[in-house]
Parts: structure tokens; C-alpha cells; sequence
């Protein structure tokens, strides 16, 4: 009943839409030159986003230069969907996906994406998998995905890791092998496409038009297989085994810089908090690191145990002229050393998230750093797009 579809637009237009892209009037962009064709009704390649956030999968399909576009988006949080809106320019839908039914999903969009919540999966929570409430917005919409007269094609989603061994999952690869989707399944760090960032997640892509190679449907892989150089444009290959820029190197003119002009005491990690912390081994960020821990949505806070890294002002004065051998990245501050965090915009970097990126002036550093914390590695997404839409 659910046989794949030719790549078609929802509205069922037969228009070639690579070649009137190809059209496009001189002078004029290729992504104002697509908006003005789906103005017009033509190629519209819609998806829809779920647990919308600050629109990692939106950027990413920018990224990825997908002709896909989000069409919809949904997410409860408030703070969110100003990024959203102020970024995408669509204010996603603020009401519970766990009630979201089939007349209001049905032949909408071509590319379902999403990114549901993590906490019943992670390793160091409780575990409740299927069974804790945070579960239901997604098995609702798996359940109403199997309902609808025309499915997406394709399918996007991301978790920590942790859900690779959930119930959560077996029930989402039951769901999509019933609609003939073939499937396949990741596990990759932000270091495997050159960013120096620790963010280990699980992925799963979909898709019903075409299958995947066989080589990578056997097993949750650990790298993306390389595309050819026909369509490596910007490829980054995640098995190369090439180590990530340094975070001086990486973040360049992002980086506050410690000038007196600048306002660094806003980004300083309070005495207090550091002293209330004797004896825990910081993740220090310097200029010749390679890496630093993942962000998560208590950085920038007074908890600052485990939510990322932090930087020592003394460090990054003197800027990555250091001999080796080099401290180790986890140890105990000294009491005069000064830690700074990652400023919002550094970390979007670390994200990656282009530069254009804004947040919304009436959102506070710490808001920024929380919706920072919940999203995703941009890049590492928009390089699983390619790889979904590859090869058909
Ligand atoms: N990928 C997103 C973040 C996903 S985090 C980004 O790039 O920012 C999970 C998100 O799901 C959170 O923003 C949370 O507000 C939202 N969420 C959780 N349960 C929800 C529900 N039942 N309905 C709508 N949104 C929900």
C-alpha cells in the first residue's frame, strides 16, 4: 500500500525543479531564486521539523544546500521558537506533538526530521526508555506515521547516545520497516568532520526511494562512507583519520578576544563557583586543545561540573605559542587562575552553526547556551543529509 513514490512534491506538480533552478535570472541567488519558485507553487520540497529547538536540522538542510526546505515546524519551548522565527523565518507550532494527529500531518512534507527528547535514553538517567512520559510526543508520531495516506519519504533522526540500545528504537525501526523505509543508522563525533568538539550521538536516515548500500545497513556505523568527488563538495569524509584544527586555529575571529575593550568579566566563571568546586577536574579548553566536551544545557551556569569545557584567560593570552609538553585538558583550578566559558557565539561555532546565526536580542547568555545545549552538531547533520539523498 505504502510503495515509494517517484520524487515528487507534495502538490503532485511534475515540474522539473532542478532544471528551473538552473534557470535562475542573472544576478539573482540561488536561494532567493528557490523561494521565489515555491512562491510561485513549483518544486516545493517540504519537510517538517519535530522538537523544532533553535533549528539545528533547518540549518543543516541550509547547510547540506538540500533542496528541501522546513515548512513546518514544533516545539513547546517559547525561548526556542524566537531563535527559530528570528533565524528561519517560520514561528514553529507551540502545542504538544504528542497531540498531533494524522489530518494534521497527512501530504504535508516529503522529509520528516527530528530530534526528540533525550532523557529517557541517556545513559546516566534513569532509563525509563518507552515508559517514561518524555516518550510519548515520539511514539505518537510514529504511531500516526503508519496511518497516513502519504508518508514522508524521508527520514531523519537524532538521539543520544543510549537510544541505540533502547526499546525506543527497536519500536521506531518496527514502525519504518512497515512502510518499506530502508534504513540506516550512525554513531559520529563533531572530530570526525574537523570540529573540535566531543558530542557522541546516534543518528538514523530513511528513506523509502532508493536502498543504501548494503554495507551500511548491517550494522549502527561508526563513520559516514565516502561519497566520490562527483558530489564531495564540501564532503568532509568522517573516516579520515586527519586530526581537528586546534580551538585557536577553529574558532578565529569568533573568539572574544581578552583586550580590555571587550566584555569578558560577563563570561567569567564566578570565584565562588570556582572554589566551591576544589578538587573537580575542569575540562580546560586552550588554544592547542583539539577538543572540547560537549555542550549541555546546564553550561554556563553555576553547575558547571560536566554541562563543558572552560577556558583559563592565562592560556589564551599568550596563544598556542606554547612549547609541549602540555598540561593535561582535566585538572583542578588553582585558585588565582581565571576560567571564562565559551561565549554563545563561540560555542554556535563549535555547533556548527554559520556565523549568520542570531540570537534574539531579549534572550540572556545563559538561554542562549541552554537552547545551545539541547541542539545538535550542524555540521555532522547536514553531512548525513547528503549521504540520504546520495546515490538515488
Ligand atoms: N534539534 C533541536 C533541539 C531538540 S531538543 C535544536 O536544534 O535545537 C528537544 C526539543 O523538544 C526541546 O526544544 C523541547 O522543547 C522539545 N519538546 C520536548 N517535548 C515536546 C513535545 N511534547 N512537544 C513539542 N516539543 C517538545
Amino acid at each position: 500500500a505504502h510503495a515509494p513514490r517517484e520524487a515528487l512534491p507534495p502538490s503532485g506538480r511534475r515540474w522539473p525543479f532542478r532544471r528551473l533552478l538552473a534557470l535562475r535570472p542573472l544576478g539573482l541567488d540561488e536561494n532567493a531564486w528557490a523561494e521565489v519558485l515555491e512562491y510561485l507553487g513549483y518544486g516545493v520540497h517540504r519537510s517538517l521539523e519535530f522538537y523544532s529547538g533553535m533549528g539545528g536540522m533547518a540549518s543543516a538542510l541550509n547547510q547540506a544546500k538540500s533542496l528541501y526546505r522546513v515548512a513546518e515546524a514544533y516545539d513547546m519551548n517559547l525561548n526556542a521558537n524566537l531563535a527559530y522565527e528570528l533565524n528561519f523565518h517560520i514561528r514553529p507550532s507551540c502545542s504538544s506533538i504528542e497531540n498531533l494527529k494524522k489530518r494534521q500531518l497527512d501530504k504535508k512534507a516529503r522529509f520528516w526530521l527530528l530530534s526528540p527528547p533525550c532523557q529517557p535514553y541517556t545513559r546516566a538517567g534513569k532509563q525509563e526508555d518507552i515508559n517514561d512520559p518524555r516518550s510519548r510526543s515520539f511514539l505518537n508520531l510514529l504511531e500516526v506515521l503508519v496511518t497516513l495516506d502519504t508518508p514522508p519519504d524521508y527520514f531523519l533522526m537524532e538521539n543520544v547516545k543510549g537510544f541505540d540500545t533502547s526499546k525506543m528504537r527497536e519500536f521506531m525501526l518496527t514502525k519504518l520497516r512497515s512502510l518499506s523505509f530502508h534504513i540506516a543508522e550512525f554513531l559520529l563525533q563533531p572530530k570526525q568532520f574537523g570540529i573540535p568538539n566531543t558530542r557522541l550521538r546516534y543518528y538514523c536516515i530513511a528513506r523509502r526511494t532508493k536502498p543504501f548500500p548494503g554495507e551500511v545497513t548491517s550494522q549502527i556505523n561508526l563513520s559516514i562512507p565516502s561519497m566520490g568527488s562527483s558530489t564531495g563538495q564540501g564532503m568532509a569524509d568522517s573516516k579520515a583519520t586527519v586530526q581537528p584544527p586546534t580551538l585557536g586555529e577553529f574558532l578565529g575571529k569568533v573568539l572574544l578576544k581578552d583586550d580590555g575593550k571587550t566584555d569578558i568579566e560577563s563570561f567569567l566563571v564566578p570565584q565562588r563557583v570556582l572554589k566551591r568546586c576544589g578538587g573537580y577536574r575542569f575540562d580546560i579548553a586552550a588554544p592547542w586543545s583539539r577538543d572540547s566536551a560537549c555542550f549541555t544545557k546546564g553550561y554556563g551556569t553555576t553547575h558547571v561540573k560536566g554541562t563543558g569545557s572552560v577556558l583559563l584567560l592565562d592560556e589564551w593570552r599568550t596563544n598556542d605559542r606554547r612549547e609541549e609538553p602540555r598540561p593535561p585538558q582535566c585538572r583542578i583550578l588553582s585558585g588565582e587562575e581565571r576560567a571564562r566559558f565559551f561565549t554563545p557565539q563561540e560555542a554556535l561555532k563549535l555547533s556548527g552553526f554559520p556565523e549568520s546565526y542570531r540570537f534574539p536580542p531579549k534572550l540572556t547568555h545563559r538561554q542562549a547556551w541552554a537552547l545551545i545545549g539541547n541542539s545538535l552538531n550542524v555540521c555532522v547533520v547536514a553531512n548525513l543529509i547528503r549521504f540520504l539523498h546520495h546515490a538515488e
